[in-house]
């Protein structure tokens, strides 16, 4: 079983998407290649961190956690501070501007005056709201189902109401509201600031930096907290079950460890002539009316061996052909006996009687569930593997 590492929000959407990628990223450290978003979101960030930074107010002398004090920035301790100069904040992001990524000289400008742009209107709309920021890039942790998350949020406001919102800056073209009441960043930082702050969270804001917009959302009810715990508990066993590999998705045409993947990984010269005619044998099994299943079973067996020995998901066979080992997983517990369970502990079960032991399995990390129920719900849950070879290209049916 392998150990949990410290899950980040990227961390586990990476790992919901492809645990092999996850693999590349948090385990072998592999670096992710440069790209010209990245660089621009970092350059902004940098800058409106310095930028707000002298704006929060720390009375206590600790860092602002536990802070309930600074209503508005007139309540600092001594003098209250200067707001930078529009001068100032584009002197900071000129300091911070990450060059690596762009495609071309041009390209790295266009992406410059995008920001400078930004960034003066940012400080006209700043400037005039004067916001309340509590904290700025603040690195917080929590416990999640067990499980230590932690997350680097990028600004934390005090609400005139006197609760928070807490925002994330994207430098993204699209955003929309929708984007806000969905976002599982937004929730998984609703949690880390509840775990870490006595104020309630009141507001959750994507701020779409290209139009200057904050986009708002409600701070998550009960449910969709624990909808979002019951997925990091899933991650988290997946990791500790050592399960990392991949699933390829549309996703795929952008990872830049595609040469490593097991899907995408060529065939040694030496082993090509026998791959081949692994998929030829299976080829021509699958392709009488009723093929003896236990030849199709031993040829199974060798294309699995070689798939394995070789650590490819695709075999080339002749002519554009081959065979793709796909594997589906999930966790799942026995229907009955699972279900019998909630009402022991004066829990109804999930209604109408669930018929998807994958949906009743993931109630193991259900936070709204009293402990004992959901320690048997684990004990109960189990991971199912299978392998499906799926024969691609001519001669396929
Ligand atoms: S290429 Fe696709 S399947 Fe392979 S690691 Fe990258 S995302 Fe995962």
């Amino acid at each position: 079983m392998g150990k949990v590492p410290v899950l980040s929000y990227s961390g586990f959407r990476t790992y919901s998407e492809c645990p092999q990628r996850w693999k590349f990223l948090y385990l072998d450290r592999l670096p992710e290649a440069p790209r010209s978003y990245f660089s621009f979101g970092r350059s902004i960030h940098s800058a409106l961190e310095e930028f707000v930074a002298p704006l929060v107010a720390t009375p206590s002398g600790g860092d602002g956690r536990r802070l309930g004090r600074q209503t508005t920035l007139l309540d600092f301790p001594g003098e209250a501070p200067r707001i930078l100069s529009v001068e100032e904040l584009l002197a900071l992001y000129e300091r911070h501007w990450v060059r690596e990524g762009y495609s071309s000289p041009e390209e790295e400008k266009r992406y410059f005056d995008l920001g400078r742009d930004l960034l003066i209107r940012f400080h006209r709309v700043f400037s005039a709201e004067l916001p309340m920021p509590l904290a700025v890039e603040k690195e917080l942790a929590t416990t999640v189902e067990g499980l230590p998350v932690h997350g680097i949020i990028d600004r934390i406001d005090r609400r005139p109401e006197g609760g928070l919102e807490v925002l994330d800056y994207k430098t993204t073209r699209e955003l929309s509201l929708r984007d806000a009441a969905e976002s599982d960043q937004l929730t998984l930082y609703q949690m880390l600031v509840e775990g870490n702050y006595d104020l309630p969270v009141e507001r959750l804001t994507l701020y779409h930096l290209r139009s200057l917009t904050p986009l708002r959302s409600p701070a998550r009810d009960r449910d969709r907290v624990a909808d979002l715990a019951m997925r990091l508990g899933e991650v988290a066993d997946g990791i500790r079950s050592d399960d990392q590999d991949p699933t390829p998705g549309p996703y795929c045409k952008w990872c830049e460890f595609r040469r490593l993947c097991p899907e995408f990984r060529e065939v040694p010269s030496q082993d090509r002539e026998r791959v081949a005619e692994l998929v030829r044998r299976y080829r021509e099994l699958r392709a009488r009316p009723s093929p003896l299943p236990s030849e199709l079973e031993e040829v199974t067996r060798e294309i699995q061996a070689e798939a394995k020995r070789l650590d490819i998901r695709r075999l080339p066979g002749a002519n554009g052909s081959q065979i793709h080992l796909r594997r589906e997983a999930r966790w799942t517990v026995p229907l009955p006996e699972a279900l019998a369970r909630f009402p022991v502990h004066g829990v109804r079960p999930p209604s109408p009687p669930s018929d998807d032991p994958d949906r009743v399995a993931l109630r193991r990390h259900d936070p709204r569930l009293p402990p004992a129920l959901r320690r048997e719900l684990l004990a109960l849950t189990s991971r199912e593997v299978s392998w499906h070879l799926d024969l691609e290209g001519p001669g396929a049916f």
